[in-house]
């Protein structure tokens, strides 16, 4: 039976890539996302194209209320969940100490506590079908040697370490890593980004497919594990 994997913001950038890159390796996907009739457009693409099982899933990944309703519909339809790829974020703007409280709770809420929530709801399951694999899209600004925006970095950071934790936590057979696209030609990396969204995508499709025994509890970019 293929595997499903569940993408956050699958409808454009390097969540999008990602989902196509799962279904063209036979992986059936949920795309989540809050842009209904672009995410109905792909999943009828992506299983016109690979013939796998494709479905959205309305969900804002800032508000915990909307993750509950998602996956309670899922687990209705009964929809067990695989592999999960914690892709959707935002860069706010400005500094940790100026930049204005309610956007500090925001990119935290979406870029590591939906994160975060979705790893609570759903590891309990993988651990006891005995496979999962988590990938957390992270960012090389979330080291804590590095430059960058220091609110988005916060945020990053502390997925980094929710990651490891979680790892420690996790069931057999549940894989859990973070990993950097690089920078990416998205409406977050901008037009003079040096890679495409595809190429962005790679090592979250090589973490979200590891084989048995593979690393957990690190943090990737190229397929390599990098220090943060
Ligand atoms: P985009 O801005 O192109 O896409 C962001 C995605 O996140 C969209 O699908 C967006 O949905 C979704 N999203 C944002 N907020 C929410 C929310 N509250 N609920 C549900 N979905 C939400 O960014 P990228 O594709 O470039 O970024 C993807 C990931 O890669 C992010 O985690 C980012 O931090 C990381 N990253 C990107 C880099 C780059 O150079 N692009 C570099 C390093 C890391 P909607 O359309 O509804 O807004």
């Amino acid at each position: 039976m293929n595997r499903t994997a569940l993408v956050t913001g699958a409808n454009r950038g390097i969540g999008k890539a990602i989902a196509e890159g799962l279904a063209a390796e036979g992986l059936n996907v949920v795309l989540v996302g809050r842009d209904g009739a672009t995410l109905g457009e792909l999943v009828l693409s992506l299983h016109r194209q690979h013939r796998v099982e494709a479905r959205s899933m309305m969900m804002d990944v800032a508000d915990p209320v909307s993750i509950r309703q998602g996956l309670a519909k899922l687990a209705r339809n009964q929809v067990p969940i695989d592999v999960l790829v914690n892709n959707a974020g935002i860069l706010p703007d400005g500094d940790l100490l100026t930049m204005p409280w309610d956007d500090v709770e925001a990119s935290t809420r979406v870029n590591a506590l939906g994160p975060l929530q979705l790893m609570r709801e759903l590891m309990p399951g993988m651990a006891a079908r005995g496979y999962g694999r988590v990938v957390n899209v992270s960012s090389g600004w979330g080291s804590l040697n590095g430059l960058g925006p220091s609110a988005y970095g916060i945020t990053k950071a502390f997925l980094n370490a929710i990651t490891i934790k979680a790892a420690r936590e996790a069931g057999r057979g549940v894989l859990v890593n973070a990993m950097c696209p690089g920078w990416v030609r998205t409406d977050m990396g901008g037009v003079g980004a040096d890679r495409t969204p595809e190429e962005g995508a790679d090592t979250a499709l090589f973490l979200a497919t590891l084989p048995e025994g593979g690393p957990s509890g690190r943090i990737f970019r190229d397929r390599r594990p990098i220090p943060w």
